[in-house]
């Protein structure tokens, strides 16, 4: 460059280099809570007005930031009064995102005092894909930084560790003089006791010798405690070094906390599991959920003698409610039905099911004939007297019977739809028991 090109510019080039480069300069007045705009171009069109209230700015601007919460707060305070006076000078590059659009702009926002809480605020945007790298970049390092917990290289043949940082953050490295069998010792203590075991299995130098050929990569999950004393997900990833000597056994050990998306992801499969358990129509257990009930109380019968009884509850002239009002009724009814059922149990130890259509099945744990009897008679008097919507008084029948430790899962069901079908026979709307393989083989 000729040192004539530089002598070229005065303050009017500088002004004028000034307005054409940067894409909005506004002058602030706080305590007046007043801006105006002086230059605006580009996507600042959109919010910036001619002028206007200074809080209702700051607002739209950091309602659009988009970046962590802390750093939010961080620099909001040099904006908003109620912070404190700010003074200073402030220069920073900020992430801006409008109208849901998922582009992001990376904004420089420079801050100049002009004396008396007034201010010159240039903002830049800076769409040069340089600085979006950068952006990257640090995002990326302090993505690392949190899921990375710790690294170390091993050597099983010399028995030694060394801890090392992430290369993208720093290049040292630790030399630490503990052998391998130490360390390992030192971390197993960190690691939930119901995964020791599994931790001292996949760490021994011999297993790790036996599995894994050189450049192999392997991991397993479990919980580890972190520096606060709290149990985390982690992930202990081994990966052996690519040689071409059989002999050389180096590793790299990683630690990544997955705690987060692994408690989301347990969430969610329970929630799925739960659904899938389900009768959708009206929120009791489904078919399925109940064989299982039927077939873990069995065990539960034969393991530990607990008594147990079955009810099944089948709706009375049930296809006349269908046939007469229509099937959305009919599904109304069904739910108030299991409404007043479940009014009346105790969920303690009480399970309750859909078995199909209008009919129902209760597993009563821990309890006597008296008292199944009780519920069962609660249930049908609560159903006769409820006065139902649309299709007003519904009865239902109820069978009975108690599990025995020689009985199959069949033979118990089938005792329990015996004696629902012997009230059925005998009037309806009452409760008949059937204790007997000899009564249940008629
Ligand atoms: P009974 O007193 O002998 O039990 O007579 P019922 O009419 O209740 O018995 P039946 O087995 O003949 O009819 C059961 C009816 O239940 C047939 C069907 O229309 C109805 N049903 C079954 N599943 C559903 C459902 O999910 N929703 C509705 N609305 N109706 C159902
Ligand atoms: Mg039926
Ligand atoms: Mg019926």
């Amino acid at each position: 460059m000729k040192s004539g090109e530089l002598n070229s510019y005065g303050v009017q080039e500088i002004t004028e280099l000034i307005s054409k480069n940067i894409d909005a300069v506004l002058l602030v007045d706080e305590p007046e809570n007043k801006y105006r705009t002086i230059i605006k171009k580009g996507f600042f069109q959109k919010f910036l007005k001619e002028e206007g209230e200074y809080k209702e700015l700051i607002e739209e601007l950091w309602f659009h930031l988009n970046e962590s919460q802390k750093k939010i707060t961080e620099d909001y305070h040099v904006f908003i009064p109620t912070f404190g006076k700010f003074e200073g000078k402030y220069s920073k590059k900020l992430k801006l995102s409008f109208d849901g659009n998922s582009k992001v702009h990376v904004i420089q926002m420079t801050v100049y005092p002009l004396g008396d809480e007034r201010y010159m605020f240039l903002m830049d945007d800076l769409d040069n894909s340089e600085y979006i790298q950068e952006y990257l970049t640090t995002d990326k390092v302090s993505t690392i930084q949190n899921t990375y917990l710790f690294s170390m290289y091993i050597d099983l043949v010399q028995n030694t560790t060394s801890s090392i940082s992430i290369t993208e953050i720093s290049d040292d490295t630790v030399h630490s003089s503990i052998s391998y069998t130490e360390w390992r010792m030192m971390i197993v203590n960190m690691i939930g006791e119901d995964d020791q075991s599994l931790f001292l299995e996949r760490t021994d130098p011999e297993y790790l010798k036996k599995n894994f050929a050189p450049g192999r990569t392997s991991s397993f999950d479990c919980l580890m405690q972190n520096l606060e004393g709290k149990y985390i997900w982690v992930k202990l990833i081994f990966s052996r070094a690519k040689t071409t000597n059989e002999d050389d056994y180096r590793f790299v050990f990683m630690v990544q906390n997955i705690h987060e998306n692994s408690v989301e992801l347990f969430n969610e499969l329970t929630k799925y599991e739960e659904l899938a358990l389900m009768d959708s129509l009206t929120e009791v257990y489904n078919h399925g959920r109940m064989e299982t009930e039927i077939i873990n109380a069995l065990y539960s019968k034969k393991k530990f003698g607990t008594s147990i009884f079955l009810m099944m509850l089948d709706i009375d002239y049930f296809k006349h409610v269908n046939d007469t009002y229509g099937h959305s009724v009919g599904d109304d009814t069904l739910r108030v039905f299991v409404d007043i059922i479940c009014d009346c149990i105790d969920e303690k130890d009480t399970t309750v099911g859909r078995w199909g259509g209008e009919e129902f099945v209760i597993v009563v744990y821990e309890t006597n004939r008296e008292k199944v009897l009780e519920i069962a008679e609660r249930i049908r008097k609560n159903v006769e007297e409820t006065i139902f919507p649309v299709v007003g008084q519904v009865t239902c029948s109820i069978g009975v019977t108690e599990m025995k430790a020689d009985d199959t899962s069949e033979k118990a069901f089938c005792r329990m739809d015996k004696a629902m079908y012997k009230a059925k026979n005998e009037g309806r709307n009452c409760i008949r028991e059937l204790y007997t393989c000899e009564e249940s083989d008629d």
